[in-house]
């Protein structure tokens, strides 16, 4: 896999020489294929060479989500979801972040070390504020909270697209401030690792595919799901007949992801016309069905058990809370906080 990685450390003994690899996922209802190809593919992928803990942030949802029995459910979805795209609890800790306590006492303590003018720097809270949103202090504080999530545990690096680095550069301020003002190399500076050549998904209206926007493939869709959202996928009017531009065809976008055998045939269909958008369109939902058939049904599986699912968070969680202990033994033993 393509990557830029510039490490500023060697990774410690505890990890066999694999660098620590962290990522937390806000569990926010049902993936479509944007967040597989921008995100979720990655994981699966690099869980083979790191050791790698993902966490679902539900800390960070109650932020926004404050109806508890949808925020369970989605923990769970999430959970589900990872495991049915190939997450292997043999290679990574999944996990919930609520179930550490210690991510919240290490937010605490940074927090004493954050001033509020370097946190309205923060984008999120930057647009939220032009967007007149009235911004609870969970928002205002999460790089912080984001800064202990990814300290806690070591992390050499943090899977991040490229609008997303500064959340890294928070977490390296934060670990820089505590070494400088308790003295010693408590923690790690880690590094954004950015995934090249990843493209933005368009949604059915031709903007990003986005949850929020209704435009959406879901990853997990039924067939008739599939179907309607695919019909849908707004393109100009030319005819069959009439050559088309593949580079800003919305479908063309899809099939560059799901039709990768017939796409030098379909790209010359395109260019020189004699092809409709409607068989272009019947050609991505057989392409859809055959990628997302498989994926459903593995995740039906997985979905009919939710107790092992909850069995293999509790022991992911059993494993995180013993790194995250020791860290914090180290931390209070720094502030002064141990007797
Ligand atoms: P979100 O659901 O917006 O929180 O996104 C979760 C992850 O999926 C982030 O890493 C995004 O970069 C990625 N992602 C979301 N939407 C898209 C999209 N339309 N195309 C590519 N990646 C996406």
């Amino acid at each position: 896999m393509a990557s830029r990685i510039n490490l500023g450390y060697n990774s410690p003994n505890m990890t066999g020489g694999q660098k620590i690899l962290l990522s937390g996922v806000k569990p926010t209802g049902r993936p479509h294929i944007g967040n597989y190809f921008g995100a979720m593919k990655q994981f699966v992928e690099l869980q083979d060479q790191h050791k790698a803990l993902i966490f679902i942030a539900d800390l960070h949802a109650i932020t926004t989500n404050q109806e508890a029995t949808s925020l369970r459910q989605d923990t769970l979805d999430l959970a589900i979801d990872y495991l049915a795209i190939g997450l292997d609890p043999a290679k990574t800790i999944l996990f919930r972040q609520s179930d550490i306590l210690e991510h919240a006492n290490l937010n605490w303590i940074f927090n004493c070390l954050t001033t509020v003018p370097y946190l309205q720097r923060a984008h999120a809270y930057k647009d939220a504020l032009a967007k007149n949103q009235e911004v609870n202090v969970g928002t205002f504080d999460y790089p912080i909270l984001m800064a202990a999530d990814i300290l806690m545990y070591d992390a050499d690096l943090v899977p991040v697209g490229q609008d997303q680095k500064q959340h890294v550069e928070y977490a390296r301020d934060t670990a820089e401030k505590f070494n400088r003002v308790y003295g010693g190399a408590t923690f790690k500076l880690p590094e954004p690792l950015i995934i090249e050549g990843l493209k933005t998904i368009p949604g059915i209206d031709s903007q990003k595919m986005s949850k929020s926007k209704g435009n959406i493939i879901p990853l997990f869709a039924e067939d008739a799901e599939i179907k309607t959202q695919v019909m849908k996928i707004v393109t100009d009017s030319k005819t069959p007949e009439e050559p088309k531009d593949p580079a800003t065809c919305n479908v063309f976008a899809l099939h560059e992801l799901f039709s990768q055998d017939q796409l030098p045939e379909l790209r010359q269909r395109y260019e020189q016309g004699g092809i409709g958008y409607k068989e272009s369109k019947e050609i991505l939902i057989a392409n859809l069905i055959k990628f997302i058939a498989p994926l459903r049904e593995k995740r039906q599986a997985i979905a009919a058990d939710p107790n092992k699912v909850k069995a293999i968070l509790k022991a992911g969680g059993d494993e995180a809370r013993k790194l995250a202990q020791a860290k914090m033994a180290v931390v209070r033993e720094k502030v002064g906080l141990n007797w």
